[in-house]
């Protein structure tokens, strides 16, 4: 039965597993970088707002602890006032930045506890204050326990500037690493692409070679085929007028090739095709006849192009031939009086300057060979205006 060949052979199949794989990676290599990118965008963010804010509570206590004496000194209701709006804002401050990050939160928390000793003397001050007791408020503000507050409060905002700090550089280490990850990913991927398209363009042009030896080479001889023969005898008939040499053309053709196959089988017909074929390809290179080309044109009958000097030399190449294939000495009883296989050849020779057409020069050859056969057979007969 026959075998119709599959859609896609194991290595497409591969090739396009590779390609697929690749667009993925790709595909994910992008997704991953934009969620990175912007996890990185809003942590930073969020680094620099807890900077904000931790700045802003530093002035704030700073504006409370001022506050709270001038208030001790002068008995101004301004500054107490001003003292609870800080409070406020203070309080507001903290608890927006406990917000932004919970590590940051379980840190602020310390801050707010240290806060609250801080405001717990400021409002006892500010409380004494009305009550009269100014100086007992002064004291309060400039003696210990309040300063010992105050300097654990400073220290406290110098460990959140630390964390943040320490909390950015781990962001930026880690955008780092991420970094060199994409740029390793990006470089593999593009290697793997640089191979499968390397490898596509030596499977297409395999692929293209493959299908023209297919298009112009024929199957059993591994000659050119009957659909090259046109171009080739144009192309040497421009080759002829270029070098200034004589074009020719030869039909050759097996002499009693039906009974040959008739007596000895189709099989064996075929193996005298071949034997004949080898025979031809190897006496191509030659100096008799250069720029040689040889065809299949059909069944057992085969063309000779190619340029020569003389048509002396042409024929002495075909005299050669002939010997090659006697001495090959192929039985074929009923190819009288010869008893092997023979062949006859007819030729058209053409000047640099023909202007005859394809056709025309075919039909020449065609009706050297007729004489041919006409004349016994295995021999070369040239073709001659006068006898047609
Ligand atoms: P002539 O000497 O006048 O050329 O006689 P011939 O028998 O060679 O010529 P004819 O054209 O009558 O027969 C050609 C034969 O060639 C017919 C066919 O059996 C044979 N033939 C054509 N192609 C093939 C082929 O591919 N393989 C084989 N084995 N035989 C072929
Ligand atoms: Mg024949
Ligand atoms: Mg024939």
């Amino acid at each position: 039965m026959h075998n119709r060949a599959s859609f896609f052979t194991l290595k497409q199949v591969l090739i396009l597993s590779v390609l697929t794989i690749s667009m993925v990676a790709i595909l994910g290599t992008a997704v991953l970088m934009l969620y990175h990118l912007e996890r990185f965008n809003s942590f930073s963010q969020k680094m620099n707002q807890a900077e904000k804010l931790s700045t802003e509570m530093i002035y704030f206590d700073e504006v409370l602890t001022k506050s709270a004496k001038m208030y001790a000194y002068e008995g101004d209701v301004v500054w107490r006032e001003r003292y609870e709006r800080y409070a406020e804002k203070l309080e507001n401050t903290l608890r927006q930045a406990k917000k932004i990050d919970p590590q940051l939160k379980t840190f602020l928390f310390e801050t707010a506890s240290l806060n609250n000793q801080l405001i717990r003397s400021e409002q006892r001050a500010i409380q004494l204050v009305s009550e009269g007791n100014s100086e007992q408020a002064i004291v309060l503000l400039s003696t210990e326990p309040y300063l010992t507050y105050k300097k654990n409060y400073a220290l406290q905002m110098d460990k959140t500037f630390a964390f943040i700090n320490q909390a950015n550089k781990a962001l930026l280490a880690e955008h780092q690493d991420w970094l060199l990850f994409f740029v390793i990913a990006v470089i593999f991927q593009a290697i793997v692409y640089l191979m499968i398209w390397l490898y596509l363009l030596y499977f297409l042009r395999a692929n293209h070679l493959h299908l023209n030896n297919l298009i112009t080479t024929d199957e059993l001889t591994g000659l050119y085929n009957r659909r090259e023969f046109r171009n080739a005898l144009n192309n040497g008939l421009a080759q002829s007028l270029t070098d200034q040499k004589l074009f020719l053309f030869a039909v050759i053709d097996i002499d009693h090739f039906k009974k040959y196959n008739d007596l000895y089988g189709h099989p064996k017909g075929d193996e005298a095709l071949t034997t004949l074929s080898a025979l031809l390809k190897e006496s191509r290179l030659n100096k008799f006849i250069k720029s040689m080309s040889i065809f299949r044109l059909g069944g057992e009958e085969f063309g000779v192009i190619g340029l020569t000097e003389s048509q002396e030399e042409a024929k002495e190449w075909f005299e050669q031939l002939f010997k090659k294939l006697a001495a090959l000495n192929i039985v074929h009883e009923a190819n009288p009086p010869y008893g092997r296989v023979t062949i006859s050849v007819g030729i058209s020779f053409q000047s640099p300057y023909c202007l005859k057409t394809a056709s025309q020069i075919y039909s020449e050859a065609d009706q050297a060979l007729y004489q041919a056969k006409e004349s016994g057979r295995n021999q070369v007969v040239e073709y001659h205006p006068e006898d047609s």
